[in-house]
């Protein structure tokens, strides 16, 4: 099929109608999770409590316990149609691994059965020996585990039991992204419940929250597969913009298309009954481009879930004849997606610590955890950039695109005018909010547009909104544990110094309140001086003004990536207990062994389209020209009727001519990268190839313009992006 039957079938798709469960949401959500009341349910009293404890204690699960649990599991699972059952697990490659295993062995009696027991439940050895690990397992075995992580409810996906497991080395390593988020979640409990009981005693354990908002976009499934280019390598590497994209803002929050809308509710519909409770959806900024967020969570399950819903969403969207983009930039010229992590910390004592409380002291408390967390920011600004970055979300990050690559915190002027009261009022006078009491004291006024905080700063990565921090700059395609991992061991670090600070105040004989703003005022005057700011992040000024604060502007990926093995960045870590050295420098290897990969193909799949596609268009094109300008010359004698024609060829032919050279100037660089043996020094070789890639793309996206539409081969930008 050529381009325009491609377009036509696209065009005339029409909604699969969806068919809801009968009843209400409330009645089959998490009917697919095997959740605390199934376990209760399924499982004897004396191995419930033991299992209860060991999700809320943190201790090792017995045999005995395991077995039972298993047995239970299994009874639930059968009854749902499960035939197999997998070890759910997230290695460091993009999305999520399984194995599945058939329920079957023989029963000695010449037939099979159904059986699953502790041992199959706690732990698996996959052949995991594909799996990146930076060399974590060629050093000492290759053998890599799985072991089930309770706190993460085990669901089904079709006809398998998803049992959701960490994925560790021989010797405890991680080779994943959920061991060292659970470490990270512990520390930050850890760090955190000692300053909470400062305030209450009765505080036991502090939890980390994530709301995810999911970007992406959908293209036809007919065109994405013309696009070799979506295809393999998730964006587009060339297209001429349309005449129309985001200008006029009509497509955000715009009437959601009816085959959108019917993708959306089957996709809504599948995670309910998975437990995932998505909230929102809605058109976003760019054509074809789509959000969804859930009611936020604690954070190893909420990032469980997105991990989940990322892989629904594909095969949802294959039902209804598209293709999810995940890629954080799949067109150019207009937005790309990312996945803003909303992030806060609340007590078990069911304080939210990132909003303000019901009096002096819980206001207090407040501001010593928003201040700690801005300082958290300000001393690991460059490991955060480093947490989210990627070849993918280097084309968002200081890319003229939502967040700048400079990680700073916006606080919005409420937020602003407070810490700049604080610093004027003495040490310990009680903070009032204004609003709550109606009345003000005149002190500390919080007023209570909190909430409903208007003065939003989309250039910033990391802004204050009410009640927690939303870390814009995660990459769509990202698992939200890289960052959140970051930003809750930063935070953990911070605390320990900062409750070091007032138990030192504390032994001097000072009250409580004295004592904490007496710490508190010079990080409050210092994060106001570097890392807060309000202005346009995408402005040249700031990157000066940020380099000037001593904020990391570094855009250079590879580079970005050393932040991980700074000596300050390892003592957070160890003393954290998130990261051991090794680790970090093994995961240091697999990101610039996945930068280099991602390049080198994109690379690769932009020349051999160039020849295959693009110049043998461009020829095609040329002798029709040719034919014209011959006939021409016979008939008239001259060619002073084919100055179009001849304007044509030349610019036709310069253009054919740049990408030849340039693509052969690019696989040149690829065969020198190729030899070099050193990793880092590779990657760095392979950045100024993406660089380069740009150049190659300007000759044939001007080819696309001048080329006679029905020769073009590839789907174009106004089709990809309005079919839907
Ligand atoms: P917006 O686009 O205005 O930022 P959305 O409703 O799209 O808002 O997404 C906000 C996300 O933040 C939701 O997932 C929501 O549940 C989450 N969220 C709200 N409050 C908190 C909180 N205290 N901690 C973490 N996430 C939160
Ligand atoms: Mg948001």
């Amino acid at each position: 099929m050529d381009r325009i039957d491609l377009v036509r079938e696209a065009f005339t798709r029409k909604e699969v109608p969806v068919e809801a469960p009968e009843g209400k949401i409330s009645e089959y959500f998490g009917e697919l999770v095997f959740d605390l009341p199934k376990m209760e349910a399924y499982i004897d009293a004396a191995s419930y409590r033991s299992l209860l404890g060991c999700i809320d204690g943190g201790h090792a699960l017995d045999q005995a316990t395991a077995d039972a649990v298993a047995e239970g599991m299994k009874r639930w699972a059968m009854e749902h149609g499960v035939t197999h059952v997998t070890h759910w697990f997230q290695p460091l490659t993009e999305g999520t691994a399984e194995k599945h295993d058939s329920l079957i062995d023989y029963d000695g009696k010449g037939g099979v059965i159904e059986t699953f027991d502790g041992r199959m439940l706690a732990q698996q050895e996959p052949d995991a020996s594909s799996f990146p690990s930076g060399g974590l397992r060629a050093t000492f075995e290759a053998r890599g585990y799985t072991a089930w992580d309770p706190t993460s409810p085990v669901f089904i996906l079709g006809d398998t039991l998803c049992i959701p497991t960490v994925f560790i080395s021989y010797k405890g390593e991680a080779l994943d992204y959920k061991t060292p988020l659970k470490r990270a979640l512990k520390a930050v409990s850890d760090a955190a419940v000692p300053v909470c009981r400062l305030f209450d005693p009765k505080v036991s354990k502090v939890y980390s929250y994530l709301g995810w908002e999911q970007e992406y976009f959908l293209v036809d499934e007919s065109l994405y597969a013309a696009r070799t280019d979506l295809m393999i390598t998730g964006r587009t590497l060339f297209g001429h913009n349309s005449s129309k994209n985001q200008q006029l803002d009509d497509h955000y929050f715009a009437a959601i298309p009816p085959r959108v809308s019917a993708f959306m509710k089957e996709l809504e519909i599948e995670a309910y009954r998975l437990g995932i409770p998505l909230k929102t959806r809605h058109n976003e900024v760019a054509p074809g481009q789509f959000e969804m967020a859930p009611i936020y969570g604690e954070t190893n399950l909420s990032n469980d879930q997105n991990q989940i819903v990322m892989n629904l969403m594909n095969m949802v969207a294959r039902r209804h004849g598209f293709v999810v983009l995940l890629h954080e930039k799949p067109f150019a010229g207009v937005n790309g997606s990312g996945k803003h992590n909303n992030w806060s910390l609340g007590t078990d004592t069911g304080v939210q610590l990132m909003a303000p409380g019901k009096d002096a002291l819980g206001n207090l408390q407040f501001i010593t955890f928003f201040v700690n967390t801005l300082a958290a920011v300000q001393k690991y600004n460059g490991l955060l950039k480093a947490s989210v970055a990627s070849a993918t979300n280097a084309h968002r990050l200081g890319a003229n695109e939502a967040p700048p690559a400079i990680v700073s915190a916006f606080l919005g002027t409420t937020m602003t005018a407070v810490l700049h009261k604080l610093l004027e009022l003495p040490s310990g006078t009680p903070i009032e909010i204004a609003g709550k009491k109606g009345r003000s004291l005149g002190l500390v006024e919080l007023p209570e547009l909190f909430l409903d905080n208007t003065d939003r700063n989309r250039t910033s990565p990391f802004a204050f909104t009410g009640n927690r921090f939303e870390f814009r700059a995660v990459g769509s395609s990202a698992n939200c544990a890289g960052s959140l991992t970051t930003l809750n061991a930063a935070v953990a670090g911070q605390l320990l110094d900062f409750k070091a600070s007032v138990d030192a105040e504390l032994a001097s004989g000072k009250a409580l309140e004295v004592a904490i703003m007496d710490v508190l005022k010079p990080i409050i005057k210092s994060v106001l001086d570097v890392v807060c700011f309000d202005g346009n992040g995408y402005s040249d000024e700031w990157k000066e003004e940020a380099r000037r604060r001593g904020l990391d502007t570094e855009t250079c990926v590879p580079k970005i990536f050393c932040e991980f093995t700074r000596p300050e960045t390892v003592s957070l870590f160890e003393r954290t207990g998130v990261y051991s050295r090794t680790e970090l420098e093994a995961r240091n290897e697999v990101k610039w062994e996945t930068y280099i990969k991602k390049v080198q193909i994109e690379s690769r799949v932009m020349e051999r389209m160039a020849m295959n596609h693009i110049i043998p268009a461009a020829l095609e094109y040329k002798s029709r020209l040719l034919a014209e300008v011959a006939a021409a010359k016979q008939v008239y004698g001259n060619l002073n009727s084919c100055t179009t024609e001849l304007t044509l060829l030349e610019e036709i032919n310069s253009c054919v001519e740049q990408v030849r050279k340039l693509s052969q100037v690019m696989k040149e660089a690829r065969r020198k990268a190729n030899a070099v043996e050193d990793i880092y020094e590779r990657a760095l070789m392979y950045f100024d190839i993406a660089e380069s890639l740009p150049a190659l793309r300007s000759p044939i996206d001007r080819l696309e313009e001048v080329v006679d539409n029905r020769l073009w081969p590839l789907p174009k930008y106004r089709e990809l992006m309005f079919i839907n």
